[in-house]
């Protein structure tokens, strides 16, 4: 079927990547609480055991059942990981000290948890990225210390695509400090490389089933050994004691069914991602002048592109694209719209005006040659009119 839209935003939230975010009709039909005994309880309990041994398999989580915990989404993961730490900490405090390391370019679900801990009398530091975008390892660990308890760095940025080496990283720090507890966001990793959890030499990794294709509402907290873990939400005996409330049962489901499928076809579905995404870059390129590719020479996920149209702003272009049936963003669907671009890009050294005449694609594994061409033509439509309209006002 001709889709009548052409969807560019796939790190914002990739959409189903199964029909019906994978969920069977007869999945849709009755299902009792996974924690009763009875029948009907126990098989929404073999299906969400089911869900846990294909995000295990897709990702090489370690086997004890209890290491991959359901949660909301990568925003309660990440603030888990954070304050687990902390909360039942009790070596006095030393606030002079750094106990956090982190980047600049983390997403809020990581900043903002590390400024509410900072209030606690926990600081943190925040290592920049270097110029070409990377973060360099010198860099984290001249800011690791022996006071540092948890290192939190993601493996591929929401906005640039640029990805970590989040192993080597790890097993440096841990040489440095082996009491780190080092949490990984892993959200926009997760789906679009491949991600194996043990190789990584991490403590604890963050996933979101709707950045991969599941259904909104459901992630992961992947432990490397659930003793560390303190739990955040408390309730009920659910997840292993180490996540309180009732699952989101069909959230789950879906979670587990799109992480088999892309276990099953993964390089199928990366080299979709990244055929999509050079085809794009190419079209743009030979159709539009006066515009830049962004952290090119940076390891990068596979559909990510960040796009910089001279003269043109962002935020303008996101809505005249919108108008022409073209969905893109000009940075995280969390920091869009705002007027001084985005703090992710200011973070990486781009200039006010440079943020704000950036905008990120990110495309999804069934983007379609007859959607690129469709897309540039709207690019062509909306940046000439912009530009024009900016000429008459000068
Ligand atoms: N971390 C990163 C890098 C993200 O891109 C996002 C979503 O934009 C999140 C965390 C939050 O994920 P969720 O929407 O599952 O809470």
């Amino acid at each position: 079927m001709k889709k009548s839209r052409v969807y560019l935003d796939a790190n914002a939230t990739y959409g189903g990547l199964l029909p019906n975010y994978g969920l069977l009709p007869s999945d849709l039909e009755f299902l009792g609480n996974p924690n009763s005994q009875h029948q009907d309880g126990q098989r929404a309990r073999a299906l969400i055991e089911d869900a846990r041994e294909s995000v295990r398999a897709l990702i090489n989580a370690p086997h004890s059942r209890s290491s991959i915990v359901f949660t909301s989404g990568a925003t309660e993961s990440n603030n888990g990981a954070l304050f687990s730490p902390f909360l039942e900490a009790s070596e006095p405090l030393v606030p002079s000290s750094a106990v956090i390391v982190s980047s600049t370019v983390e997403h809020p679900a990581v900043l903002e948890p590390l400024k509410k801990i900072q209030k606690s009398g926990r600081d943190h530091t925040l290592v920049a990225p270097e110029p070409n975008g990377e973060l360099s390892l010198e860099s984290i660990l001249s800011a690791v210390s022996e006071s540092t308890r948890v290192v939190s760095l993601m493996l591929a940025n929401n906005e640039s695509g640029v990805v970590s080496n989040i192993r080597q990283i790890s097993h440096a720090v841990k040489a440095k400090n082996p009491h780190v507890f080092f949490h990984c966001d892993g959200v926009q990793a997760v789906g679009k490389i491949p991600v194996d959890f043990q190789s990584l030499g991490i403590d604890a990794l963050s996933i979101s089933g709707h950045k991969f294709g599941a259904a909104p509402g459901v992630g992961a907290l992947v432990l490397r050994e659930e003793s560390d873990f303190h739990p955040l939400v408390l309730g009920g005996s659910q997840e292993h004691r180490l996540r309180g409330g009732t699952e989101n049962v069909l959230g789950i489901i879906s979670l587990g069914r799109t992480a088999s499928f892309l276990e099953k076809n993964f390089n199928e579905h990366f080299d979709a991602l990244e055929r999509g995404r050079k085809k794009l870059a190419e079209q743009l390129q030979s159709e539009i002048p006066a515009l830049r590719f962004n952290f090119s020479g940076c390891q990068r996920l596979p559909n990510t592109l960040s796009v910089s149209f001279e003269g043109v702003y962002a935020n303008d272009l996101v809505v005249a694209l919108d108008l022409l049936g073209v969905s893109i963003s000009a940075g995280s669907a969390c920091s869009s719209g705002k007027p001084l671009g985005s703090a992710v890009l200011r973070a990486y050294g781009f200039s006010e005006e440079q943020a704000r005449q950036t905008v990120r694609l990110s495309v999804r594994s069934d983007l379609t040659d007859d959607e690129i061409e469709r897309a540039v033509k709207a690019f062509q439509t909306a940046v000439f009119r912009m530009r024009e309209s900016a000429k008459r006002v000068a």
